[in-house]
């Protein structure tokens, strides 16, 4: 199979070389063909402009799909375009590597994505009617391609869990993921992530290495992402709204993407939240309704009082709008929670 890398960083002793050096091997290894597009030395200009449209007239705005849609249905885009055009048509699979900066890709690669992904080629594809919105989120040129992030970032892994400040990296990726490429119709897999990347000793590396490895020979195994296609059936189409009772229906955002069973990893909770527990002691603000909520008055209830330990100093209130046990707490769950207390 044919694997296309596509790597930011702009250090080539870096740790995100050495993965990148570990990726390539082990897919030529498995009798995978490899490219690899190392953007920083190739001098990737990121930005999109005018001169990315030579067939623009010179007097003519520049409106930017338009543009987009005419050089590449022209085939007059420029060659540094046109050649990574190519490479990802030419590819089964597609991997992003990146080291995080501000819980994102670096510049250059987003600069990528937007010059790459032209009109024709990734968006604007397809029939628009009652039926279909465009060939696009699992459908489109790229369809039956896999796409895998490969991620390295200095927060813990449990920064970016379930309850983690980061928010879950799976939601943190989700841009990329959903809005990148399963738009454009890619299959996407769950991404590989080194975390505590700048804390990496030697040993720590080797650990990291084998678990990238791992994942390597199995790229074209391993199950992807179970996102909702778009003309499957569980959007209504014009609205695309998820339809009614389509899995995970009733939890908002993120999740509502998802199909509630994941071939690539437990489903997150969709059912009712579990009874909220309160401490002894704990002031439970009860949101008002009708002129009281108008007024800004509400009411103020109190649980009996906290037992003491004798000798000891009084306990600090909890910290306002810490999440009630139990409470879901990815970005989808956070929404659903109102701070009462
Ligand atoms: P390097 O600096 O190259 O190496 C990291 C460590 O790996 C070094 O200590 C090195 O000795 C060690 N190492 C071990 N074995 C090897 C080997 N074989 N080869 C090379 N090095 C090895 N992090 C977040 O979590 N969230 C963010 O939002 C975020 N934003 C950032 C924004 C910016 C602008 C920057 C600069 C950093 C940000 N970071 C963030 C941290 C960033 O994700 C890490 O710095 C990055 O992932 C580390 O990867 P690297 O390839 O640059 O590591």
């Amino acid at each position: 199979m044919n694997v296309l890398l596509v790597f930011a960083h702009p250090d080539g002793r870096s740790l995100n070389a050495a993965l990148r050096d570990v990726t390539v091997e082990t897919l030529k290894a498995e009798g995978h063909a490899v490219r690899v597009s190392d953007l920083y030395a190739q001098g990737w200009k990121s930005e999109v402009d005018r001169a990315d449209f030579p067939s623009l007239p010179l007097d003519a705005r520049l409106k930017v799909p338009s543009a987009s849609h005419d050089g590449y249905a022209a085939g007059a885009l420029t060659a540094d375009v046109l050649a990574e055009q190519e490479k990802l048509l030419w590819a089964d699979a597609v991997i992003l590597q990146f080291p995080l900066w501000w819980f994102h890709m670096p510049a250059i690669l987003k600069g990528w994505v937007d010059r790459v992904f032209a009109y024709g080629l990734a968006y604007g594809v397809g029939e628009h009617s009652d039926r279909r919105w465009g060939d696009r989120y699992g459908e489109g040129t790229f369809r039956g391609k896999r796409a895998m992030l490969v991620v390295t970032a200095g927060g813990w892994a449990e920064h970016y869990s379930a309850r983690g400040v980061n928010v879950p990296i799976e939601d943190l990726l989700f841009p990329t993921h959903h809005g990148m490429l399963f738009y454009a119709g890619f299959e996407v897999l769950p991404p590989f992530v080194a975390y505590q990347a700048d804390r990496l000793t030697e040993e720590g590396f080797e650990k990291v290495a084998g678990q990238l490895r791992t994942r390597m020979r199995s790229l074209f195994a391993t199950p992807p992402i179970a996102y909702r296609r778009q003309n499957g059936g569980d959007y209504a189409i014009p609205k695309l709204r998820a339809a009614a009772g389509a899995g995970a229906a009733g939890r908002p955002g993120l999740c509502a993407a998802r199909r509630a069973r994941s071939r690539a990893g437990p489903p997150r909770r969709t059912g009712p939240r579990p009874a909220r527990r309160l401490r002894p002691g704990r002031r439970l603000r009860l949101r008002a309704s009708g002129p009281a909520r108008r007024s800004g008055r509400a009411r103020r209830l109190r649980t009996a009082p906290r037992p003491r330990a004798p000798g000891r100093p009084r306990c600090a209130r909890p910290a306002a709008g810490r999440r009630p046990a139990g409470s879901p707490a990815s970005r989808c769950g956070g929404r659903r929670w109102r701070r009462r207390s």
